[in-house]
């Protein structure tokens, strides 16, 4: 037993939160809570109804709180996740058919609110999108709090740790880590769980490694068990001999070596070795990221989500709170630009509303964005004065997503013009030459970039949504997404002609997709004279820092080397073996 114990064993999971951590096992095992069966008299059951509702209320007031914590703690980005919680206490739909289950079955409150809720899980949990079903853990986790109150039972999260420790668990919930101390836990391993999971975000967040999908992880490993946790490839070594931890200590160093030249050149420009400028701005989804923009040396906002104010909100939100939205962010960058995405909702995104299409067989093909837009002029309206109010505190750009061709553009700025001889009517101020883009995501839009762009000021390219109308893969099919391949000579080809059609007629060009943030890809984009790039956030140090100290000549000769190959693996081994070679000279 004693050898068995020390032997170096590699588990195998999905790495859901980089970085490289080793310690001791803390098991996480909270007990499944018993849930009395108990028949209630047909005049009891309104006393029933009324717990119920109190306890839905003390749940929700519990839930605030927590929110209201993790805000301080961890960050306001963190705290919204409990924002999904709130929404389940407010569900009228599992309100009034727990009301009905209590009143038709005649037992007791806490079982008939088990039964009504495991429906939903159940349904959430059979859904094909990997998001939608991890949201049957945002269900489970408030309804389990919310059965704690009804049977008077105190709910239990990881809490304080005495020691550090690597968490193993079944499934970690946001409530579960909601109370932890940062520096208490050095890792997460779980049984269950995928990389969409609330608890991993939020481990990505205070930057915690985390391996999940582990399966049977909490029956393979004891309290106390050594264990090495590799977040990057999802490897978790237990009992790690010598050579393993000195191998992994030398990767550490060199990453803390690289960590430190990243971030003492957070503040620079960024201009290439043969100092060629571009403009590294970020993608946000609402206000409360603009206090992460400087310390990440965002040169701008390239893209803003609007969408994300529209989401959660049970009404669509009226033109003064879009303004101080919009406001706030332009303030808080100024005098670098805000890009103002207008509404893009369908697709994946829908608003928990009247509003949702879910009658579409085809959302991505469907009544979105711009299209959704241009059929509900008041509500596009509305934003757009919103947008154009706000253009007079800080330098503000207006962009709209999924432009197909001419006609889409001339009618939205039509009704931006519309806005405009409002507000003047109103004698309210405005920026009167506000610079309008178009977002280049469908291959018709690319196809005519030369006409799009006699009609705008600029162009982003939404390479997220390009590939996938281009190569015809379901962006968020999860059978398919090996064939979801950026360096697919058709993608390459394609942005390169919008980029060469933006600059034939004087307009500046971004990207603004998930691909432009990837290093492997970058020096790409930028060979084919792309002007800017639009990422999330937290990537940006690192990419600044790689196009410092690269050659634009250089990246341009491998572009002009890639563009003659037929294979995308080559193509990307190609885009890899440069940066590999470019990589370690880096981090010497
Ligand atoms: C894109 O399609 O690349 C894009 C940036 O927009 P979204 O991901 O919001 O569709
Ligand atoms: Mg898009």
């Amino acid at each position: 037993m004693g050898s068995e114990v020390r032997t170096e064993r590699v588990l195998k999971g999905i790495a859901a939160s980089p970085g490289v951590a080793w310690g001791k096992v803390h098991l996480f095992l909270p007990q499944e809570i018993e849930i009395p069966d108990t028949p209630v008299a047909a005049e009891e059951s309104s006393a029933e109804i009324e717990r119920f509702e109190e306890s839905l209320m003390v749940t929700r007031q519990q839930v605030v709180k927590l929110q209201h914590e993790v805000a301080q703690r961890l960050g306001e980005d963190e705290a919204r996740i409990f924002d999904a919680h709130l929404l389940v206490l407010e569900d009228r739909a599992l309100i009034e058919e727990t009301v009905r289950e209590i009143q038709n079955t005649g037992r007791n409150v806490a079982f008939s609110f088990n039964r009504v809720v495991q429906r939903y899980i159940d349904a959430f949990a059979n859904i094909d999108d990997e998001y939608l079903r991890e949201r049957s853990n945002d269900i489970r986790d408030v309804s389990r709090r919310m059965l704690h109150n009804l049977m008077g039972k105190a709910h239990y999260g990881l809490g304080r740790l005495a020691e550090e420790r690597v968490i193993v668990a079944r499934d970690i919930s946001p409530s579960d880590t909601a109370n932890i101390e940062k520096g208490k836990v050095l890792a997460f391993i779980t049984d269950a769980g995928s990389k969409t999971s609330h608890a991993v975000i939020m481990a990505r967040s205070i930057q915690v490694p985390a391996v999940v999908g582990m399966r049977n992880c909490t029956r393979l490993l004891r309290p106390g068990d050594q264990v090495l946790v590799d977040g990057y490839d999802g490897l978790v070594v237990v009992n790690p001999g010598e050579e393993t931890l000195f191998r992994y200590g030398k990767f550490q160093e060199e990453k803390r070596s690289l960590e430190k030249k990243i971030l003492a050149q957070i503040g620079r420009s960024t201009t290439t070795r043969d100092g060629i400028s571009l403009d590294l701005m970020a993608n946000i989804e609402g206000p409360s990221e603009v206090d992460r923009l400087h310390r990440f040396g965002a040169e701008g906002v390239g893209l803003f989500r609007t969408e994300y104010l529209f989401m959660n909100a049970a009404e669509f939100p009226s033109e003064d709170e879009q303004f101080d939205a919009y406001r706030k962010v332009a303030e808080a960058i100024a005098p670098a630009p805000v890009t103002i995405r207008t509404l893009d909702l369908g697709g994946d995104k829908f608003p928990n509303s009247a509003y949702r299409a879910d009658s579409e067989t085809n959302p991505f093909l469907g009544l979105r964005a711009i299209r959704f837009c241009l059929e509900d002029t008041a509500l596009f309206k509305t934003q757009l004065r919103a947008i154009l109010r706000s253009s007079v505190y800080g330098n503000v750009r207006l962009m709209y997503p999924m432009i197909s061709g001419a006609g889409e553009l001339d009618r939205a700025n039509g009704l931006l013009r519309d806005a405009m001889r409002e507000l003047d009517g109103e004698g309210v101020d405005y920026d009167k030459a506000i610079r309008v883009g178009a977002m280049i995501e469908i291959p018709s839009a690319a196809l005519t970039a030369d006409i799009l762009a006699r009609k705008c000021d600029f162009f982003s390219i939404g390479s997220n949504d390009l590939i996938q109308y281009l190569l015809a893969i379901d962006r968020v099919n999860e059978r398919i997404a090996h064939l979801y391949e950026p360096t697919h000579p058709a993608v390459l080809r394609m942005i390169g002609s919008v980029i060469e059609a933006g600059h034939r007629h004087n307009i500046r060009v971004s990207l603004c997709g998930e691909i432009a943030g990837d290093p492997v890809l970058v020096p790409l984009f930028v060979g084919l004279g792309i002007d800017e790039l639009s990422i999330s956030v937290s990537g940006l140090p690192a990419i600044k820092y790689l196009l410092r100290n690269l050659n634009h000549a250089d990246m341009k000769e491998l572009t002009g080397e890639v563009l003659e190959l037929e294979d995308p693996k080559e193509i990307f081994a190609r885009a890899e073996s440069f940066y590999q070679k470019h990589l370690s000279h880096l981090i010497a």
